[in-house]
């Protein structure tokens, strides 16, 4: 599709002023090609880009945006506090209610030590796990993507699986090495590593459900098998719901599959849209941050009251309103057209749903890890994503992003991508 007017003139300054034209890489539409949309604003499930056209969302942020774009009470709650000032270098009674409304939700999360960002999460859960074991090897999954930090960015998904870079330059060797790749789903490749490395590994990181290499559920007593594995040798096991706490039921997902994590990763949904994350754990454990204990860790901005503000009502609304029946209602409506459009064109592929995350694998029949994920087709889903783009329906420009769908989207926007899809599916063969 040509660019129009106003987009192609904004890339064309931002390749100039802005390292790739972007703030995050996934944006730039590197593995789709073409040139990004700008967006002017949004409301419920609809994009306007800098040329006035209009897009539905299946991007949602990223997942933030559970509600939809500018939720009303989300947007009153921020503008209202906006007039009392932007952040103090101080507490706020704010944030002591959304310590204590995730802790409600989070039966592991005793306390909560809130930052700005997933990335800021996820370093500071393993230096956390690293302390408190005294050990320095941590094992993550391929595919799992827990944020841009050194030890975390090896074998990453996400945007370095788009992009087909496993790894990050400018990561020292010697940390790096000390990041242990299991392939998601298979207990084997985890024993296989503990038995390399025993008594060194401090935890074991994982997304509960993947969401970073498109999406991936966890196979019946993964998770399980996975927490037994970690304690018998001594590790912490750490899991990264930065996407799916809030987004699949009101908590921590792990826990409704029955797995005690020992520390807990938070983010997005939890900041209504604005930059937030969250470690929590029990005390034995957070404690350990300063200035109660010797863990350093620290932020300006961190628990700033128009994010914590915009959380506390994004969590307050999806509490009275308990949308996760409609949010999976609204998947399994786009999961079951998205199936009958790849049947009825005779392509081969699969779909792999959570609720309202989903991801469509153009190619491959099954993808239970990321190497299964990587068999996709990207040209073919090159030309569904432009086809889609044309029809006026937003989809992440990576084969490896979940789509999310909000409680805006209606049946009749779900309907409505599924035409989309099926003629799009047409187009891409
Ligand atoms: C988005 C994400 C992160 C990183 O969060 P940022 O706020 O982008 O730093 C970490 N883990 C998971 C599972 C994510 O999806």
């Amino acid at each position: 599709m040509r660019t129009p007017k106003i987009s192609r003139e904004l890339v064309n300054r931002a390749k100039v002023k802005i390292p790739g034209a972007v703030n995050s890489p996934v944006r730039a539409w590197n593995a789709v090609g073409g040139s990004p949309i700008f967006i002017e604003r949004a409301a419920g499930a609809t994009l306007t880009d800098a040329d006035g056209r209009q897009f539905l969302d299946y991007v949602c942020s990223y997942g933030p945006t559970i509600l939809g774009h500018a939720h009303p009470r989300v947007i009153a709650a921020i503008a209202e506090q906006a007039q009392l000032g932007l952040g103090f270098g101080a507490p706020t009674r704010l944030e002591v209610e959304l310590a204590e409304a995730i802790s409600s939700a989070i039966k592991c999360a005793e306390k909560v030590r809130l930052v700005s960002s997933g990335t800021e999460a996820g370093m500071t859960a393993l230096r956390i796990a690293r302390a408190a074991t005294s050990r320095e090897n941590i094992i993550k999954f391929d595919g799992c993507y827990h944020g841009h930090s050194d030890s975390l960015l090896v074998r990453a998904g996400s945007g370095g699986m788009t992009l087909g870079q496993p790894d990050s330059g400018g990561v020292p060797k010697a940390l790096a090495a000390l990041t242990m790749v299991a392939r998601y789903n298979s207990i084997e490749s985890v024993e296989n590593l503990f038995r390399a490395a025993p008594q060194e590994i401090a935890a074991v990181i994982v997304e509960p459900v993947a969401a970073n290499m498109g999406v991936v559920n966890p196979l019946p007593e993964f998770l399980q098998e996975l927490a037994d594995l970690a304690h018998r040798n001594g590790a912490l096991l750490i899991c990264d719901e930065v996407i799916s706490g809030f987004r699949l039921n009101f908590g921590s997902v792990s826990e409704t599959m029955g797995v005690a994590p020992d520390l807990i990763m938070l983010g997005k949904i939890i900041g209504g849209g604005m930059p937030v994350g969250a470690v929590a754990g029990p005390a034995r454990l957070m404690d350990l941050l300063a200035p109660a204990g010797p863990v350093y860790q620290a932020g300006t901005l961190s628990g700033n009251p128009l994010s914590v503000r915009a959380g506390l009502e994004t969590l307050k609304v999806l509490r009275e309103s308990n949308v996760y029946a409609q949010l999976d209602a609204s998947g399994a409506r786009l999961e079951g057209g998205l199936r009958a459009a790849l049947k009825k064109h005779a392509q081969t592929g699969c779909v792999n749903r959570a609720g309202s995350l989903l991801t469509m694998f153009l190619g491959p029949k099954r993808v239970i890890d990321a190497d299964e994920a990587r068999t996709s087709d990207g040209k073919k889903f090159a030309k569904f994503f432009h086809a889609m783009i044309e029809r006026g329906i937003n989809i992440p420009p990576s084969q490896f992003e979940a789509m999310f769908i909000s409680t805006a989207h209606s049946d009749a926007d779900i309907d409505r991508t599924i035409v989309a899809a099926e003629e799009s599916l047409a187009e891409a063969i």
